[in-house]
C-alpha cells in the first residue's frame, strides 16, 4: 500500500450527520432570507490580496497573520477569501449594482484563515453572509437582526444572547481614540504584548481582548458609547426601539468593537456560552465607508456573517435536528420480478410526494439482509415486494418504528395509504 495523504490541518471533511446539518442550516437560512426578499449572489473564492488589505485593514488579525496569500503563475498576489464582505463590495461596484439602487444579498461558502485550529475555529470554515447596500437608517439594521432571530427560532436555538453597540462616526471614533490612548498609556505597564503593539496602530481593538488579565483595565476604560456623535446616538436609540417593538432582547456591550476595521455605527454579535471562546455564531454591523474605500461611489451598507460549523455544533450537541426528519420509506424488493415494478413504484412515490424520502434496496439480497438495511436507513416504513405481492399487484407495509401489524394494500391504493400514514408530516 502507498503512504496515505492527510488533509491540511484545520481543514475538515464533514460527512454524515454533520454534513446534513450544515445543509439544513443553509436551506433554512435561504428560506428565511427569501421571506425578507433577499437575493443570492455567488462570488469567487480567490481575490486580489490588495482587496482584503484595503477593506479589512492592515492592522487587523486577519491581514496581519491569518491570510492564505500566494503568488499565482503570473506573479500576481492572490488571497483565499478570509471573509465575504470585501468580495461582495467589489462585485457590486464592478457590476454597477450600487448606484441609485438598493441591493439585499446573501451568499454562502468557505472562508480561509490561518488560525490555531480547535473546536469551532478552523482554517477552512463556512459562512452564510448577508449584505445590504443603499440603506442608511436603523430600520434595515433592525431587519437584519430580526431575520437572524427568526432563523434561530426556526432552528430551535433559544439561548443565544444578542449584544449590540455603536461605533459612531469616523470622527467620533477618532476623538474617542485620543481619550482611550491617554487612559491606556496610564496603564501601559500592565498591558500585554499584543495590546502594546495595538496601542499605536489599533487601540480600539484592545477593548476586544480575550486576555483575562486585562479585564479590569478594559472595564475601567472610557466608553465609546459616551462619546458618540449626535447622529449615531439617534441611530442607535432608534435601533434599540425597533428591537424593543419586535420583542428581541439585547444587551449593550460597550466593548464590542469587532475585529475588522470597516464598521461604523451599529455592530452586533449573537453569542452562546456553550462553545467557550468560540461563542460568537453570528457577527456584523454597518460599514458605510467601505464601498467608497474600495473605489465605488459612497453607498451606505450593513451586513453580517454566521459561522456555519459553530451553529452545526450547537444543533448537534442539543439534538435539535432529529425533529425535522423527513418522512422516509425503504423499498424491500426480493427477486428479479419484484425489482422492476418496485423501481416504478418508487418513482411514482417521489412524483407524488416531494417531501418524502424513498430509498430502494439495490444489489439484491435476502429478506433478512434487506430488512437489516431498512432498519439502519432510519426509514419509518418498509414497502415490501416479493413474488406474491407482484402476482397480486399489492405491496406489504411494515412499520419499522411503531408497534403496529403489517398491512397489505393494492398498488392502486398505495398513494392514499402513504398520504394517510404520513399525514400531517407530508404537508399535503
Ligand atoms: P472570532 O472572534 O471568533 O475570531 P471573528 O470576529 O474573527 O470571530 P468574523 O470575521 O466576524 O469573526 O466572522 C463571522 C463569524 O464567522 C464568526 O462569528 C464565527 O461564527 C465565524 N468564524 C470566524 N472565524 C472562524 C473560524 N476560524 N472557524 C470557524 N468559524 C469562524
Ligand atoms: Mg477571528
Amino acid at each position: 500500500m502507498s503512504k496515505q495523504i492527510a488533509s491540511i490541518r484545520g481543514m475538515n471533511d464533514w460527512y454524515g450527520q454533520e454534513s446534513a446539518v450544515l445543509d439544513y442550516i443553509v436551506s433554512t437560512a435561504e428560506s428565511v432570507l427569501n421571506q425578507y426578499s433577499y437575493q443570492s449572489i455567488r462570488l469567487p473564492i480567490v481575490e486580489k490580496t490588495e482587496l482584503f488589505k484595503r477593506s479589512i485593514g492592515e492592522v487587523t488579525d486577519i491581514v496581519e497573520k491569518e491570510m492564505y496569500t500566494f503568488e499565482d503563475r503570473n506573479g500576481d498576489s492572490l488571497t483565499l477569501r478570509p471573509e465575504g464582505t470585501a468580495g461582495c463590495v467589489r462585485a457590486i461596484i464592478q457590476n454597477g449594482l450600487s448606484h441609485n439602487q438598493i441591493q439585499k444579498l446573501y451568499y454562502t461558502g468557505p472562508m480561509f484563515r490561518h488560525e490555531r485550529p480547535q473546536k469551532g475555529r478552523y482554517r477552512q470554515f463556512n459562512q452564510f453572509g448577508v449584505e445590504v447596500f443603499g440603506l442608511a437608517d436603523a430600520d434595515i439594521d433592525a431587519e437584519l437582526i430580526m431575520l437572524t432571530a427568526r432563523l434561530w427560532e426556526k432552528l430551535g436555538l433559544d439561548n443565544l444572547e444578542l449584544q449590540i453597540n455603536s461605533l459612531g462616526s469616523a470622527e467620533a471614533r477618532q476623538a474617542y481614540r485620543v481619550i482611550l490612548v491617554a487612559y491606556l498609556t496610564e496603564h501601559k505597564s500592565s498591558l500585554d504584548e499584543d495590546s502594546l503593539r495595538r496601542l499605536d496602530s489599533n487601540p480600539l481593538r484592545i477593548l476586544d481582548t480575550k486576555n483575562p488579565a486585562l479585564k479590569e483595565i478594559v472595564e475601567g476604560a472610557p466608553k465609546l458609547i459616551d462619546h458618540l456623535d449626535e447622529e449615531s446616538l439617534m441611530h442607535f436609540n432608534l435601533l434599540k426601539s425597533y428591537l424593543d417593538d419586535a420583542g428581541i432582547a439585547y444587551v449593550v456591550n460597550s466593548n464590542l468593537v469587532r475585529g475588522l476595521d470597516y464598521y461604523n455605527k451599529t455592530v452586533f454579535e449573537w453569542v452562546t456560552t456553550e462553545l467557550g471562546a468560540q461563542g460568537t455564531v453570528c457577527a456584523g454591523g454597518r460599514y458605510d465607508g467601505l464601498v467608497e474605500q474600495i473605489g465605488g461611489k459612497p453607498v451606505p451598507a450593513s451586513g453580517f456573517a454566521m459561522g456555519l460549523e459553530r451553529l452545526m455544533s450547537l444543533l448537534i450537541d442539543k439534538s435539535l435536528v432529529e425533529a425535522n426528519k423527513m418522512a422516509n420509506i425503504f423499498m424491500v424488493m426480493v427477486g428479479e420480478s419484484a425489482l422492476r415494478p418496485g423501481m416504478v413504484i418508487a418513482e411514482q412515490m417521489r412524483d407524488s410526494f416531494s417531501g418524502l424520502k424513498v430509498q430502494m434496496n439495490c444489489g439484491g439480497g435476502s429478506f433478512k439482509s434487506q430488512f437489516k438495511k431498512a432498519d439502519k436507513s432510519g426509514a419509518d416504513i418498509a414497502l415490501v415486494l416479493a413474488e406474491d405481492e407482484v402476482a397480486n399487484q399489492q405491496v406489504t407495509i411494515k412499520y419499522l418504528r411503531v408497534d403496529k401489524p403489517q398491512e397489505v394494500v393494492s398498488w392502486a391504493a398505495l398513494h392514499d395509504k402513504v398520504a394517510e400514514i404520513f399525514n400531517p408530516k407530508l404537508d399535503l
